[in-house]
This record gives C-alpha cells, structure tokens and sequence, in this order.
C-alpha cells in the first residue's frame, strides 16, 4: 500500500516488477467486498503487527526474498513501531504457546 505505484513511469525494469507484485499482493488481501475493505483497510491503519505483515508479505513476495521481506517493512517509512509490533503478537504467540503445551500436557 502506499505512493510507489502513483508514478509507474519512473520505475524501470526490476524495480517495475517488484513493485507490481508487492502491490499484487495487496490486492489478493483486500476484500472485494466494499465493506470487507473497509474492515480490513481499518485494521491496517490501526494495527502495526498487521501492517508490519501485510507489508512484510507482500515485499517478501515482491522481491522473492523473505529476509528483505521481513526487514522491509521497518525500513520503509511506514511509521511502525517494533515495540508496538511485538506488544501486538505477544498474546498471538502466548496463545500457541498454551494450544502447544495443553498438546504436550494431553500426550504425556
Ligand atoms: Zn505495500
């Protein structure tokens, strides 16, 4: 999401190709349902760890290389904030943590 496909005339070669596939994916996660889009727009603007993705995603995507995809979304100006990120997933993660170990629990 962003500027880089406002001026397509100024990319060239695999610049052009990345940017078109990073933005491809944004396209595949946007809903097109008008008011899915909108729900999900709402959750990109408000949520880093969901920016952070989305962007990392598509960049990992576009470029074809996952580091760069990773680091990407840090690096490009999308005001995202690694603490937020990580308070955001902490209690994604807390909850694998749980299913795992009630899985270990239950098979002992
Ligand atoms: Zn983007």
């Amino acid at each position: 999401m962003g500027t880089s496909l406002a001026r397509p005339g100024g990319l060239t070669g695999a610049t052009l190709r990345e940017t078109v596939r990073h933005e491809t994916v944004h396209s595949v996660l946007t809903p097109r349902n008008p008011a899915l889009a909108a729900r999900t727009f709402g959750a990109y603007e408000k949520s880093h760890l969901w920016r952070y993705a989305e962007e990392a995603l598509a960049e990992g995507y576009g470029t074809g290389s996952v580091a760069h995809g990773l680091t990407f979304p840090l690096r490009g100006g999308y005001g995202l904030s690694p603490a937020r990120i990580i308070a955001e997933s902490t209690p994604i993660v807390g909850a694998g943590g749980a299913a795992g170990y009630g899985v270990y629990e239950v098979h002992k």
